[in-house]
């Protein structure tokens, strides 16, 4: 008898075919492809997030604050921009915040849009909860041509819209401009993907500041990144209290744990010296970039803690070489190119190394 498997279940018909998606977990000296920060917490923070943790524990027969409003409180106090709890949700990770949005704006008969390349769970959140995919494409610089946006928008009608900014994988920040442009000329709400914001070089506007004037702007956020709290999956949103009511609608009754909200809170709290790794992942993404220039590859221009660079004829093969010399870095993105994380001076050295020997 065959063994029982996926075929023999009664799976939704729009599932078959799929493959969980999810960067390979391998274990490996100098582990550079999924964006994380390199730096974990001092043990000052431990030591606070073990306090905070022992005091949710005490509290564990009982269900979390389903509003996580405290939690909530500090995000909007972190962000500023004059936020404040209801303009401010949370989630586990956010990619459970993108995939409540899709809950509540998406779903069948409706459609999302994003500009590719672009964060690839997108399509895949918008698929699984049955909303059509459309994909539009960037530019060669991959930034977001506004007319060509605006157009798109205009003839598909999409009741969600993703902007990434700083994108992954490119590292492109988008202008402020283009964002205020898209969203005005969407008929439904346009998220603006910025789990990359505190990576920003000078300059580089976040959407926040477009909140107040767009009530249909939702602006996501992580501490999976530059708050380096990647194990413990916190994302959360910025947005008109109309959509925080919204998202109430869909979210899991006591969805964000009491271990969950303590952890963050102490982040929030360390915030200081955790955005202080991130002053030194900027400087050290700058002056990789100029290597690589330098050594005449290709690279797009990062707000973000990771670059993409090339070209590669045949991609893989460099991939492979790097894997072999201990440095895992990812295949993602335009066929020609190749995405590395920002890990510590250490890390950087031995991505050099290694990336000399393969294309040498
Ligand atoms: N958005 C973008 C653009 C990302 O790159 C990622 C993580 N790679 C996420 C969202 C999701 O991050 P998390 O769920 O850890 O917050």
């Amino acid at each position: 008898m065959s063994e029982f498997g996926l075929h023999d279940l009664p799976l939704r018909d729009d599932l078959r075919g799929r493959t969980p998606y999810g960067a390979p977990q391998l274990d490996v000296p100098v582990a550079l492809n999924t964006n994380e920060n390199p730096y974990p917490p001092s043990e000052r923070l431990v030591a606070a997030l073990a306090e905070a943790v022992s005091a949710a524990a005490r509290g564990l027969n009982r269900y979390p604050d389903r509003d996580a409003l405290r939690l909530r409180e500090g995000l909007a106090r972190y962000l500023g921009h004059g936020l404040d709890a209801s303009r401010v949700w949370a989630a586990n990770g956010s990619n459970e915040v993108l995939q409540q949005i899709l809950q509540a704006f998406g779903g069948p008969g409706r459609t999302a849009m994003g500009f590719e390349p672009s964060y690839s769970m997108h399509p895949v959140i918008a698929e699984v909860t049955g909303t059509r995919w459309v994909a539009e494409r960037r530019g060669g610089d991959f930034s977001i041509d506004p007319d060509a946006a605006v157009a798109a928008v205009t003839e598909h009608r999409p009741d969600v819209v993703f902007l990434t900014s700083p994108n992954n994988p490119t590292g492109t920040a988008l202008p402020l401009e283009t964002v205020a442009r898209i969203a005005a000329a969407a008929p439904g709400v346009v998220v603006v993907d910025e789990a990359y914001a505190e990576f920003r070089r000078e300059g580089t506007p976040s959407a926040l500041t477009l909140l107040a004037e767009n009530p249909r702007i939702i602006v996501s956020r992580t501490m999976s990144k530059a708050f380096a709290l990647a194990g413990a999956r916190l994302g959360y949103l910025a947005a008109h209290p109309a959509v925080i009511d919204a998202l109430q609608l869909v979210r899991l009754p006591y969805h964000l744990s009491a271990v969950t909200q303590a952890v963050a809170g102490v982040a929030l709290d360390f915030s200081d010296e955790l955005l202080g790794g991130v002053k030194q992942l900027r400087e050290e993404r700058d002056a990789l970039v100029d290597w690589l220039r330098g050594h005449g590859f290709r690279v797009a221009d990062s707000d973000a803690n990771f670059v993409m660079f090339g070209e590669f004829p045949d991609r893989t093969a460099v991939f492979r070489g790097m894997l072999e010399r201990g440095v895992l870095i990812r295949e993602v993105g335009p066929p020609a190119w190749l995405r590395t994380t920002i890990g510590t001076p250490e890390e950087m050295s031995a991505f050099r190394e290694a990336l000399l020997q393969v294309t040498g």
